[in-house]
């Protein structure tokens, strides 16, 4: 990747909408300088209008190639019965099979469609560390380098959050047979998180952090064991945690401890603008009100919530007390920034019956779209996302990362918008894929809507699938 320079006639910058806008690249896939009202020089020129790439903030790779295998009945528990733990079970029966290189397979597929629907980062949320019968491979990090391998073949940004998992439920409850392939005590947790580090942890593409599964599967002495192991290497790296997804999962905290889990979680963890809870979709207003002042970011991944039918995170009271908040594809039922923006607002449109709901603050109070609901949610996004990657991410300014969304011009549907309005049209009608040119670290990936990996990607994951499903 040498030096160079991208022109674009409208950009996307912290501060609003500019023109003629020349960003210059830095060595190591930086942005060096950004200057609006400029002439183009020698810069190659943008095709379309530019904007900041978006970070999906929660991924569980290989849950891509069961997108769709799920959405029939159970034999056992017949129509309307099925829920969030009927799917799990059919998860953890696929995840049995998996080995390794399947699972880089499956992530370049996903990474490359992640990268052309304009996610340019993504957090791994990372749990499949161990081999079928749920030993360790002979390198303790091999699932984990697998899923850096398919982030390096493909060129996407990546925050890898191995998942320290070590119980069954709520109390520390034994691990289930289908969950042996995940299982950690802290002690070889940490282990496996100094391994990353010292591979990874100087590349400017690659952050590691940790990801307690949830209050389930981490119990409170894993917690502060995994936390102060970090935190005691990098006082600064994301932490994630899935928490309060399902209602079940309230009523079990409730039961152990007497608090729900975003509660427990506030008053027990040092919570703050590095931790990402992903989900907390039951929340009471006081919790909700809590999470927010804590500075953490609410991890929302509207689309996989509607699928397993978790219910709808409170939004409205969030977004209005400053919440900060990201999104991810988590399952992967859908890849697109679009369909998980336009999901979180309509949801609460078909809760309040109103028009327009979310229109998320800064940290001034102020909201810099002007009313425009989509810009709004896409900035936030933005903002939460690289918050949540622990990357510096989402912004066309110096010192971010040269992540960028080249918009094709000549998508109908975008024809005659420009600023705020561009990104309402995007984020409510771009149903027809409207990004054409992506770059990440400065370097293209995707060129005229076409990856530059992508047939060699899809003829792995072919072969995967294969394997796999016959
Ligand atoms: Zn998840």
């Amino acid at each position: 990747m040498g030096l160079g320079a991208i022109f674009a006639a409208e950009a996307l910058l912290p501060e609003g909408w500019a023109e003629n806008v020349l960003i210059e690249l830095g060595p190591q896939g930086e942005i060096a300088a950004v200057k609006a009202g400029a002439a183009p020089g020698g810069a190659d020129r943008a095709a379309g209008p530019v904007i900041p790439g978006m970070p999906n903030l929660h991924s569980h790779a290989f849950q891509r190639a069961m997108a769709g295998l799920t959405e029939q009945t159970g034999t056992e528990e017949g129509a309307g019965d099925d829920s969030f733990w009927t799917w799990r079970k059919l998860m953890y029966g696929f995840v049995g099979r998996l080995q390794p290189e399947q699972v880089e397979a499956i992530a370049g597929q996903l990474y490359v469609e992640m990268l052309k629907s304009g996610y340019t980062a993504v957090a791994e949320f990372h749990y499949l560390h161990h081999d079928p019968a749920g030993a360790p491979y002979g390198d303790l990090a091999e699932m984990s380098e697998r899923v850096v391998a398919a982030a390096k073949a493909t060129g996407i940004g990546l925050t890898l959050l191995p998942v320290l998992y070590g119980a069954g439920g709520f109390g520390g409850k034994p691990a289930t047979e289908g969950q042996r392939r995940f299982l950690n005590d802290p002690q070889r947790f940490l282990e496996l998180i100094g391994l990353l580090r010292g591979r990874h942890g100087a590349d400017p593409q690659i952050r590691i952090g940790i990801a307690p599964h949830s209050l389930r599967a981490a119990t409170p002495e894993m917690l502060d064991a995994a936390v102060a192991g970090l935190r005691a290497q990098d006082p600064t790296a994301p932490i994630h945690i899935h928490i309060a997804e399902q209602t079940k999962e309230v009523e079990d905290c409730l039961a152990w401890s007497g608090q729900r889990p975003v509660e427990w979680l506030l008053a027990h963890q040092p919570v703050d603008q590095h931790w990402c809870l992903v989900h907390a979709t039951h929340m009471t207003e006081s919790e909700t009100q809590a999470l927010a002042a804590s500075g953490a970011v609410a991890g929302l991944c509207p689309t996989t919530e509607a699928n397993l039918g978790d219910g709808f995170f409170p939004a409205a009271a969030f977004f209005a007390a400053q919440g900060r908040f990201g999104i991810g594809s988590d399952s992967h039922i859908s890849v697109s920034p679009i369909e998980e923006l336009r999901w979180l607002e309509y949801g609460q449109r078909l809760v309040t019956r109103r028009r327009n709901v979310l229109l998320p603050r800064d940290g001034s109070g102020r909201n810099r779209s002007g009313g425009h609901v989509g810009a709004a949610l896409y900035r936030a996004a933005l903002e939460g996302g690289a918050l949540a990657a622990g990357r510096p991410l989402g912004r066309i300014a110096p010192g971010a990362r040269a992540d960028l969304v080249v918009l094709d011009p000549d998508a109908p549907l975008l024809l005659g918008r420009s600023g705020d309005t561009l990104l309402d049209s995007l984020v409510f009608a771009g149903n027809q894929n409207p990004v054409r040119d992506v770059f990440v670290g400065g370097r293209q990936l995707v060129e005229a809507g076409h990856h530059i990996a992508e047939h060699d990607v899809l003829a792995r994951f072919r072969g995967a699938m294969k394997a796999l499903l016959d």
